[in-house]
C-alpha cells in the first residue's frame, strides 16, 4: 500500500524523523487555517500518489493567506498525470541549503536490505542513477544486524554529504532504517532530505510503501487503507476482497491468476480493444467470487462487454461454469459476456454452459477469438449508444 506524502510524514513522525510543521486541507479555507497554524511562508503541496508534483505545478510557495488562497484554489481539483487532487498538505516553508536523497528498500537478488544515499537529491533518483551513478552511495544491510549510528556516519561520509549535515543526517538515517524495518515498509524514501540554511536536516518529502503482508500486525494502518483509492470501482472491489485495478477502456475483464489477467488485458489491446479493468479472481472461482466480480464490473458505466478468461488448473472448469451460471442468476448484467474456458475439466464445464448460451453469453474456444469477440461486442454496443445520442462522458 502506497501512502500519500502527508501520511508518510505521519509515519515518519512515529520514528522520530524530523519534518516541517503542517497539516492537510480539503478546501481553500482549511488550507488558510493550516497555513496560519504552520507560520508563513508556507508551501502548498498537492497530495497525489505520483512523483514530479513540483514540475506539474502541484507545489507552490505562499508568503501570506492571500497567496495560500490563490495556490490552494488552483491546486485543489488539478489533474496531475491522471490523478485528481482532492487534498493539499500545507507546511511551513524551509530555507534549503542542500537537497539529498535517502531510501531503504529490499534487494531481492541479494536477499537483504538496500540503502541508497546521495548528495544529489531533489531530482528523480533514476535520473541520478542514469547520469551520475557514482553519486549514489549504496549500503547493503542484513536485517539481523541493522544500522547503527557509527555505520550511518561512515555512509554519510561515503556519499559526500556536507560536513554541517553529518551528525543529523546519520541520526535521520538510523531513524529511517527503523521506520523501514520495524515499520514494515517495502520502500521508505526521502527526496529531498534537506540541509537548511541554519544547519538542520529534515525530510521535505516522504514516499512510503507499506508491506501489505505485514498488515495483520498493524491495526493502525486501517486509517491509511481507508484513503487508499479515490476510484469508486476500486473501493467497491476492495470491499468485496477482489484483486482489481481500474483502467480506462470498455471491455471488462475477469481472469483467474494475475498473470492470465495481465495477458488478457494485453490480448484485448492487441486486437484493437481497450480493457476497463484488471481483475484476478485467483483460484476461488466459485459463484460467490464470480458474482462479486461481475457486480463490480457491472457497476462500471464504461463497460460494454465482459471477457471472462479462465484456465482451469487446480480450479476445475466445471466448478467455474457452475459459478458463472449461478452468478448470472444473481446479477442483472448490462453487458454481454464472452467466455473462454480451458484446462482441467473444460469439456464438462462447456457442457454445463451449453444450454445457457445466447447472444448475451457467448463462448469462444481460444483466448484470441474470445478477445476479438469481446472487443467487437463492445464496439457494437458503443455504436448503438452513439446512435441513440448517448455518447458516454
Ligand atoms: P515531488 O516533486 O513530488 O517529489 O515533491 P517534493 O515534495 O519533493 O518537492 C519538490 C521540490 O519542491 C523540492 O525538491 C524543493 O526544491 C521544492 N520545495 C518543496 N518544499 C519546499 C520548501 O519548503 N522550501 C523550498 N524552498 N522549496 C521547497
Ligand atoms: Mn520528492
Amino acid at each position: 500500500m502506497d501512502l500519500y506524502e502527508y501520511q508518510g510524514k505521519q509515519y515518519f513522525a512515529r520514528y522520530g524523523i524530523p519534518t516541517s510543521p503542517g497539516g492537510v486541507a480539503d478546501t481553500v479555507d482549511e488550507a488558510v487555517a493550516r497555513a496560519d497554524a504552520a507560520g508563513y511562508p508556507v508551501v502548498v503541496k498537492a497530495q497525489v500518489k505520483v512523483g514530479g508534483r513540483g514540475k506539474a505545478g502541484g507545489i507552490k510557495l505562499a508568503e501570506d493567506a492571500d497567496e495560500v488562497r490563490q495556490h490552494a484554489g488552483a491546486i485543489l481539483g488539478m489533474d496531475i498525470k491522471g490523478h485528481l487532487v482532492h487534498r493539499v498538505w500545507v507546511e511551513h516553508a524551509s530555507d534549503i541549503a542542500e537537497e539529498y536523497y535517502a531510501s531503504f528498500t529490499l534487494d531481492r537478488p541479494e536477499k537483504n536490505y538496500l540503502g541508497m544515499l546521495s548528495a544529489e537529491g531533489g531530482v528523480e533518483i533514476e535520473e541520478v542513477a542514469a547520469t551520475n551513478p557514482g553519486a549514489i552511495a549504496l549500503i547493503h544491510l542484513d536485517p539481523a544486524g541493522g544500522l547503527d549510528l557509527e555505520a550511518a556516519r561512515r555512509w554519510v561520509d561515503d556519499a559526500g554529504l556536507d560536513e554541517a549535515a553529518r551528525d543529523e543526517a546519520a541520526g535521520v538515517l538510523v531513524s529511517l532504517y527503523r521506520c523501514y524495518d520495524d515499520g514494515d515498509c517495502d520502500l521508505a524514501e526521502i527526496n529531498p532530505l534537506i540541509l537548511t540554511t541554519d544547519g538542520r536536516v529534515h525530510a521535505l518529502d516522504a514516499k512510503v510503501t507499506l508491506d501489505d503482508n505485514a498488515r495483520f500486525r498493524h491495526p493502525e494502518w486501517d486509517e491509511f487503507a481507508a484513503t487508499e483509492t479515490d476510484d469508486p470501482r476500486e473501493q467497491m472491489a476492495k470491499e468485496k476482497g477482489l484483486n482489481y485495478i481500474g483502467l480506462s477502456g470498455d471491455v471488462g475483464i475477469i481472469a483467474n491468476g494475475a498473470g492470465l489477467a495481465m495477458s488478457t488485458c494485453d490480448v484485448v489491446n492487441q486486437v484493437g480493444g481497450s480493457p476497463a479493468n484488471f481483475l484476478d479472481i485467483g483460484g476461488g472461482a466459485n459463484a460467490d467470487v464470480m458474482s462479486a466480480a461481475l457486480e463490480v464490473i457491472n457497476a462500471d458505466p464504461s463497460v460494454r462487454s465482459i471477457f471472462v478468461n479462465i484456465f482451469g488448473g487446480i480450479t476445475r472448469v466445471d466448478e467455474v461454469a457452475k459459478g458463472v451460471i449461478e452468478a448470472l442468476g444473481r446479477v442483472d448484467l448490462r453487458s454481454p459476456i464472452v467466455l473462454r474456458l480451458d484446462g482441467t475439466n473444460a469439456e464438462e464445464g462447456r457442457a454445463l454452459l451449453l444450454p445457457h448460451l445466447s447472444d448475451r453469453l457467448v463462448a469462444e474456444p481460444t483466448m484470441l477469438e474470445a478477445a476479438r469477440r469481446a472487443v467487437s461486442l463492445a464496439a457494437a454496443a458503443g455504436e448503438r449508444g452513439a446512435s441513440v445520442g448517448g455518447e458516454r462522458a
